[in-house]
């Protein structure tokens, strides 16, 4: 039994780790290969695109591939799809693993918003130094927004021409602490944090610092995911897998 998990993510990479002492299963991982240091997952992987969805047909099919597992982040939506589509090309099981969306609790100042956008159009008449923590690629969205200050946060610098906006870049990777999440909010007089809903404890710190200084979080909502099998824990996953790999 071989399986392949699209990962990028914190719950991949543990699914792999898991999945790795199961005898009679063989997994391979995929990273997009967008961070020049990427955590590398337990066992066999590789790096880079597949060339759409007939360019991962033609690989589940040469690899021999019997289960798929798309444990790509919640807002990676091309990957979701061509998944979806690839897995029905080769006729084999696939299962979505994705962490549940954080919800709104007492003293959250939420304004939700359907994609980043949005997000940036909120801004716009509200907000005078913000915490932007969506990552690299789409902050060229945020770059007319010339009366407003960005910490910007990210995993690399974005590339030498890339249109970004008024601020500063601080680049880290998650998990971040609560108190750290509230220094720089404290120290950088932030009014406004952008962020995914991306869910999960590694990156929520920020969102519990923003309540305790009543500060608005723009949240931007999760884009649909393809229809099919879906499970939201990394135990659920390896379930799943055990059940194919016996039938
Ligand atoms: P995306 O927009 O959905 O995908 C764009 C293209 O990148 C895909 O069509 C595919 O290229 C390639 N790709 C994406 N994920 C891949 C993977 N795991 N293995 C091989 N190729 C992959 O993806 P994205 O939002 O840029 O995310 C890229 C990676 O970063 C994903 O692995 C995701 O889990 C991770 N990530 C994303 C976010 C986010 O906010 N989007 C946050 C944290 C981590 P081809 O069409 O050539 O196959």
């Amino acid at each position: 039994m071989r399986v392949l998990i699209l990962g990028g993510t914190g719950e991949a990479a543990e699914l792999a780790a898991k999945v790795a002492n199961i005898q009679g299963i063989e997994v391979i991982s995929s990273l997009a290969g967008r961070t020049r240091e990427p955590s590398i997952p337990l066992g066999d992987f590789r790096v880079g695109g597949f060339g759409g969805v007939a360019g991962l047909a033609e690989y589940l099919h040469q690899m021999n591939i019997n289960l798929l597992i798309d444990a790509t982040h919640p807002f990676a939506t091309q990957m979701a799809l061509n998944g979806a589509d690839a897995a029905i090309r080769v006729n084999i099981p696939r299962l979505k693993l994705m962490r549940p969306p954080w919800k709104a609790v007492n003293g959250d100042r939420w304004l939700e918003v359907d994609n980043i956008k949005s997000a940036a159009s909120v801004l716009e008449n509200q907000s005078k130094r913000v915490f932007l923590t969506i990552g690299r690629q789409e902050i060229g969205t945020f770059a007319h927004l010339n009366q407003i200050w960005f910490l910007m946060r990210m995993i690399d610098p974005p590339e030498q021409n890339a249109l970004v906006p008024p601020g500063v870049f601080l680049c880290d990777r998650g998990p971040f602490l609560l108190e750290n999440e509230r220094e720089i909010l404290i120290q950088h007089r932030i009014d406004t944090i952008v962020s995914k809903n991306s869910g999960g404890v590694a990156t929520y710190a920020k969102i519990i610092a923003a309540r305790e200084l009543k500060l608005q979080v723009v949240m931007v909502k999760r884009p649909p995911v393809p229809p099919g099998e879906q499970v939201t824990d990394v135990d659920a996953a390896v379930t799943w897998l055990l059940q194919h790999s016996h039938g």
